[in-house]
């Protein structure tokens, strides 16, 4: 320990080993010297008070002090002497280091606490609140003040037996950090919350989340709803397709015998019918011809999708070739040319693919322009995910209006007496392609041709 004494003048009348050593100023130099003459930067300060009031006043004194001189924290202590003061000193730099160091990264954590976007609060092991950031005071409305130094479930009595309640026990007891939601019911809030446990307690960090939990259970309703909707429809239309299925089915065979006993009238009593009477049976005779048509292609329609073969590899190539045969006899007559290069290769469902493009291609080849040589284009693009087709036509055109109505089962732009058809071919192209996961659409101007593209998903989902 550093000693040194002073008399009542302020000289100085012993120096010890020890203050020669601190204060690098061996003894013959000190002794005999006015203190305040040595330091004249510690005169008039707040130590030299404290030496004037221990001299004058006869209590010791002690404090703490930085000396600029040495460079160093020192422990002051002044005690009075008969002959005047006997002082102790004692370096007491590394207590005061480390103190500050602690100081500094208490600071900087708590700064770190506060400019967490979290909330964040401690509680010691009593449940005592240690720590409440900016954050929690915003988020559970209570200010810092009414909170430190308080029992959590004190304040939050309303809490006790909630789920954090609960959490912040088994983290405590289990030593584990437990994470979970938790729904505040007096400010009518979720919280995702997150609880350490730590030597000294628990600490918590939490956020409201209510936005996001309101949002997911509004999703989660829709999707529920969405998802009752959807086997709702799927039910309907089962039973709807089921429906036109037994209907077209069972009709034929009053049909077949309409029109078998109508030929039997036809050929037995030609001769003893008029004129008139064998035009009414002619009639009779077209109309269930047309029945029967529209008919087939209702059944052909509730078929759709409900008998798969299973995919396979289709030269598109050979199967256009194989439709314009079907139609060889038109394509002669009208002298109609179908164009295709470079086709590719799909994979999908024979059956419905070659529908559709007869259907496309029929309709090309019927409602041509009579002035024109039909001329019919078919070509195709990778767009990615899909093939996309084109069936484009030199003929009559839709008007915009109508580019939609089309699609629709039995609608018709034409009347039976100027093109025959029951308005089924498109609806049922539509229908084949929405079940290849694709759309079909026209692009049209009246009077100069029609272009139906439509897209088959590459892969089938
Ligand atoms: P349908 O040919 O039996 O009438 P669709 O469903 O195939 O039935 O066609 C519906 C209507 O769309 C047709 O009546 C016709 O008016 C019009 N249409 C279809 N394809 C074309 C085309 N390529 N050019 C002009 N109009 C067309």
């Amino acid at each position: 320990m550093l000693f040194f004494a002073l008399d009542k003048q302020w000289v100085i009348t012993y120096w010890n080993n020890m203050a020669e050593e601190l204060m690098k100023r061996p003894r013959n130099t000190v002794l005999g010297q006015n203190i305040w003459e040595l330091n004249e930067g510690a005169f008039d300060t707040e130590v030299q008070m404290q030496y004037q009031h221990v001299m004058e006043t006869g209590e010791a004194a002690h404090f703490e002090t930085y000396s600029l001189s040495v460079q160093k924290w020192l422990d002051v202590s002044i005690y009075p002497a008969t002959n005047g003061l006997t002082v102790y000193l004692k370096d007491n730099s590394e207590r005061k280091n480390a103190q500050i160091l602690a100081g500094e990264t208490l600071e900087e954590k708590n700064t770190i606490l506060e400019s967490i976007g979290d909330a964040f609060f401690a509680v010691d092991k009593n449940w005592t609140v240690t720590y409440w950031n900016n954050m929690a005071e915003k988020v559970l409305y209570k200010p810092k003040e009414e909170m430190l130094g308080q029992n959590l479930w004190v304040v939050f009595a309303d809490s006790v037996e909630s789920e954090s309640y609960k959490k912040y026990h088994e983290a405590v007891a289990t030593n584990e950090a437990m994470h979970f939601e938790d729904f505040f019911a007096p400010l009518g809030k979720w919280y995702e919350i997150s609880a350490y446990p730590s030597g000294s307690g628990l600490s918590v960090y939490f956020k409201d989340v209510t936005e996001r939990k309101v949002s997911d259970t509004q999703l989660k309703e829709l999707n529920n709803s969405l998802k009752l909707q959807t086997k709702e429809l799927a039910t309907s239309n089962a039973e709807l397709e089921q429906f036109a299925y037994v209907a077209s089915h069972d009709l034929q065979e009053p049909l077949r015998m309409i029109t078998s006993f109508l030929t039997q009238i036809e050929k037995k009593y030609n001769n003893k019918l008029d004129e008139k009477g064998r035009q009414y049976i002619n009639f009779a005779v077209d109309g269930a011809k047309r029945m029967r048509q529209i008919i087939l292609d209702l059944l052909e329609f509730s078929r759709v999708g409900s008998i798969e073969d299973g995919a396979e590899d289709i030269n598109l190539g050979k199967l256009i070739g194989d439709v314009s045969a079907l139609y060889r006899k038109q394509i002669e007559e009208k002298n109609a040319t179908i164009v295709f290069n470079n086709l590719p290769v799909i994979t999908s469902y024979k059956g419905p693919v070659r529908q559709i493009f007869q259907n496309l291609i029929s309709n090309s080849l019927k409602y041509c322009n009579v002035k024109a040589r039909p001329e019919i284009d078919i070509s195709c693009k990778d767009i990615g995910g899909s093939w996309l087709f084109a069936v484009k036509d030199n003929g009559l055109g839709i008007e915009p209006q109508y580019f939609d109505k089309i699609f629709v089962i039995f609608q018709r732009l034409h009347n039976k007496d100027e093109y025959s058809g029951t308005g089924m071919g498109l609806a049922i192209a539509k229908k084949i392609v929405e079940n290849l996961g694709g759309t079909i659409w026209v692009e049209s101007e009246k009077g100069l041709g029609s272009t139906f593209y439509f897209t088959i998903l590459k892969v089938r989902i």
